[in-house]
């Protein structure tokens, strides 16, 4: 029998240290890391966490938002962890929630667990290293995982494909124009939360939401939604205006779902797709390798320069790393 991982039984038991440790080892890509990372990920038992996938360009307020919505959710007794997902922070340099004073309430708070995005790795790394932190996350006791993301290129998608309920936050737009928002990732979207609904924004907001409550009717209706979903509504971080009916409302949709058996079909078809991207992911690796990349490099040079077709240079590569294992 396998032994137990030391990092096993403080996990299940909810330390925070044992949780950090355990995410810093599925980030690592050191094949005796992984090897290790693997080995606790399939002991741990079902996730029970709610997955909540959140989305918005950069100053929509996701931040105000999180700190708000989670100091809520604490507040009620729950356990709440929150992880990022930012595949451009090798860009950009710095990393969403990397920012100390991101969510100062909320990082102080016992019952809350943050963890930045880490920086430096592709999407399909991001996407590997946050499945199993959730994973972690819940097995570490957490009610509610929270899944960030800026709104861009393809970690939406991403997220979404992780998430029990997937929401898109939103500022109100100046005119009456839909924000550019792209058509695939409204049709993700269970909510649109339409942030910064106070003060002078109010009208605004309460117009961008009219705005996006009607093109949401236009989209097809989905089988895993009740009548009413998805649907549009204002909120205010800052005030918290409108956070416990988001959340009533989140709450409401998870319950349907599960009624319906939709929740555990989606999570059966989510765990699929993690499998066939890790698979993905593992033939692709094959192609990296030293040995792999120096053959490749001399048969794409003579197919270059015409001396061999594409697809028997392809077939030699397969066959080679056929007999190479
Ligand atoms: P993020 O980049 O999406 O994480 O956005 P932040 O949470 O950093 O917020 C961007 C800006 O919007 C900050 O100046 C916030 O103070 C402001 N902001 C966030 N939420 C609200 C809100 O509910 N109302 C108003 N008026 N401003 C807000």
């Amino acid at each position: 029998m396998a032994m137990t991982d030391e990092l096993l039984t403080p996990l299940l038991a909810g330390d925070r240290r044992a949780l950090s440790r355990a995410i810093t080892l599925v980030e690592s890509t050191r094949p005796d890391h992984r090897d290790r990372a693997q080995a606790l990920i399939a002991a741990l038992p079902e996730g029970e966490a709610l997955r909540i996938g959140l989305s918005g360009t950069p100053g929509v307020g996701k931040s105000t938002f999180i700190e708000a919505f989670g100091t809520m959710l604490t507040g009620q007794g729950l356990r709440v962890a929150v992880l990022a997902v930012d595949p451009s922070s090798t860009r950009s340099g710095g990393s969403i929630l990397g920012d100390k004073t991101r969510m100062e309430l909320l990082s102080r708070d016992p019952r809350a667990f943050i963890r930045p995005s880490p920086s430096s790795a592709h999407l399909g790394g991001v996407a590997r290293r946050t499945r199993e932190a959730v994973r972690l996350c819940e097995a570490a006791g957490h009610d509610i995982v929270l899944i960030e993301t800026v709104g861009v290129g393809q970690s939406e998608t991403l997220v979404a494909q992780m998430a029990d309920l997937f929401v898109l936050l939103l500022a109100p737009a100046g005119g009456d124009e839909l924000q550019g928002v792209k058509r695939g990732i409204m049709e993700m979207a269970d909510l649109i939360l339409v942030n910064k609904a106070d003060g002078e924004l109010l009208s605004a907001a309460r117009r961008t939401v009219a705005d996006y409550a009607g093109a949401l009717r236009l989209l097809r209706r989905r089988v895993q939604d009740p009548p009413d979903y998805p649907l549009a509504m204002p909120v205010s971080a800052a005030t918290g205006t409108g956070l416990e009916e988001a959340w009533a409302r989140m709450r409401a949709l998870a319950d349907w779902r599960r009624g319906h058996g939709h929740f555990d079909r989606i999570r059966a078809e989510q765990a699929r797709d993690w499998f066939l991207s890790e698979l993905r992911a593992g033939l692709l690796a094959q192609l990296e390798t030293p040995a792999a990349r120096a053959r490749i490099d001399d048969l794409g040079g003579r197919v270059a320069q015409g001396a061999l077709p594409a697809g028997q240079a392809a077939a030699q590569v397969l066959d080679w790393l056929r007999a190479s294992r």
